[in-house]
Order: structure tokens, then C-alpha cells, then sequence
């Protein structure tokens, strides 16, 4: 645990009629970056609408496929994920997972048209009347392509729209003392997330916040087993951490959010 951090479960203030745009690269992203800050936003009455880049083709598929593309057992996985999360709407950009390095596919995700991908999202941000845009830090947490490209055109789109952008990062010296985290995994060629002192907000989650994250890990049973979460699957998953570029907005409002850095 970081000391830092005081963790302590507040009740979350009634965000009924507010909502975020969150940006994530592929399928089960969502789940281990911001499982839990969804869950508590939807439970707090916010509309939370998911956009998943791609449809995570380049994984390794854990399972056998029944005959589907690993796009379409993932894209599956992704919905049903979404759900229990509380998710009320999942936009999918339709782009291709770009792989490490990036492929030659033009499809790929790294190589699409960023800017107009962020006007695509800067759009969905004005029609939804969204106050927050989250996305990754300027290394994608650990250095996917796909991840650094989300940075990319989360920030331009909450630029372009003009509300408050979220980077989801992951708190390398709290990772240090826990379990494996995925992230530690996942075939990213830096170093992964950042330090305590550069976060702006870490969101703890309530045991029933936690447990539906776990759902929602494993409900993308083609890329995680029971088996990669269970090395202190608490201490390694129960915080979120994000960075912010504007003025406090609704991760602030979460109960427990803690703010540890100014603007
Ligand atoms: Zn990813």
C-alpha cells in the first residue's frame, strides 16, 4: 500500500446526468486500467460510454476459438465486460490492433489518421455532453503503440471539445510491492506508468468494486486466466490512477478520489 494514499471509502457524490467519454486501445483494457472507476460512475448515476480502438487481433489467444476470429471472441468479451461494469454505451472505432512492433497492416490502429480519429471522439464528447475525456499517459502506461496513439487522441479530443482530459496510468512504486499486475506482462518495451508523486487522483475500490473488476478481467477469458490474477490480486488491483490536464471534473467526485497533486 502507498503511503501516500488515503484510501479510506467515502460515498460518491450523485453524478446522475453527468458523463465521460473513456478511450481504451483494446478489449480488456477497460477492465484493468478503469474497471473499477466505471463501476463506481455508473453507480453514482454517470454515463460512462467506452471506446475500444480495436478489436485486439494481435493477442494470443488463450482459448481455443470456436471458429471465430480472435477480433470477434474478444469484441464478445468486450460487451459482456462492459455490461458488468455498467457501461450504457460502447462505441468501437473498428481499427486494427497494431501488435509490438507495429505491423504492416494500414488498418492498424498506430497507423490511422490520428487527428481525425480524435475529431471522431471530440464529436461523440459534444453529442454526448461529456465533462471528462479519459485516455493514457504520453507512454501508453507501458509503451503499446495502441496505447500511446489513445494518449494522442484522447488529449486532442478533450482539447478540441474543451473539457478535462484523465491520463489512466499505473503507480509503478505501489506495482513495486504488490503482485504481478499485468501490466508487468504485456510485452511493452519501457519502463510502465509513473511515480506517486506525478498522479493527480487514485481511486480505491470497495471490496464490491473490486470483485466486479475481477468479473470483468475474466470475462476476457481469451487473454486472462484465474491463474494471472492470483498473486495478491488486492493489493495488485483494488487502486486506479490517473493524471489530469484541466480543471478538477468528475474522477474528483468519486468519494474516495484523492487528490495528491495540483493542476
Ligand atoms: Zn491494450
Amino acid at each position: 500500500m502507498s503511503l501516500l494514499l488515503d484510501t479510506t471509502v467515502l460515498p460518491a457524490a450523485d453524478l446522475t446526468g453527468r458523463t465521460v467519454v473513456v478511450v481504451h486501445a483494446h478489449p480488456d483494457d477497460e477492465a484493468v486500467f478503469t474497471g473499477a472507476t466505471i463501476r463506481r460512475l455508473a453507480d453514482a448515476g454517470a454515463r460512462v460510454v467506452l471506446v475500444t480502438a480495436t478489436g485486439g487481433e494481435s493477442g494470443k489467444p488463450r482459448l481455443p476459438l470456436g471458429g471465430r476470429t480472435l477480433g470477434e471472441v474478444r469484441t464478445a468479451e468486450l460487451e459482456h465486460a462492459a455490461e458488468l461494469l455498467g457501461v450504457q454505451r460502447l462505441v468501437l472505432l473498428g481499427k486494427r490492433d497494431s501488435g509490438i512492433p507495429v505491423g504492416t497492416d494500414p488498418r492498424a490502429f498506430a497507423r490511422a489518421d490520428l487527428p481525425a480519429v480524435a475529431e471522431t471522439i471530440a464529436r461523440l464528447v459534444e453529442a454526448e455532453h461529456a465533462e471528462a475525456v479519459v485516455g493514457y499517459d504520453a507512454d501508453g502506461v507501458y509503451g503499446h503503440p495502441d496505447h500511446i496513439a489513445v494518449h494522442l487522441v484522447a488529449r486532442h479530443a478533450a482539447g478540441l471539445a474543451g473539457v478535462t482530459s484523465y491520463d489512466a496510468t499505473v503507480d509503478r512504486e505501489h506495482l513495486h510491492f504488490a503482485g504481478e499486475h499485468v501490466v508487468g506482462s504485456a510485452g511493452g518495451t519501457r519502463r510502465y506508468g509513473r511515480v506517486t508523486a506525478e498522479i493527480s487522483v487514485a481511486l480505491a475500490a470497495s471490496p464490491y468494486e473490486l470483485e466486479v473488476k475481477r468479473q470483468a478481467l475474466l470475462a476476457h477469458a481469451s487473454q486472462i486466466s484465474p491463474e494471472m490474477l492470483a498473486d495478491r490480486f488486492q493489493e495488485t488491483y483494488e487502486l486506479e490512477w490517473y493524471l489530469r490536464r484541466g480543471p478538477r471534473a468528475v474522477l474528483e467526485d468519486l468519494g474516495n478520489a484523492h487528490a495528491l497533486a495540483p493542476v
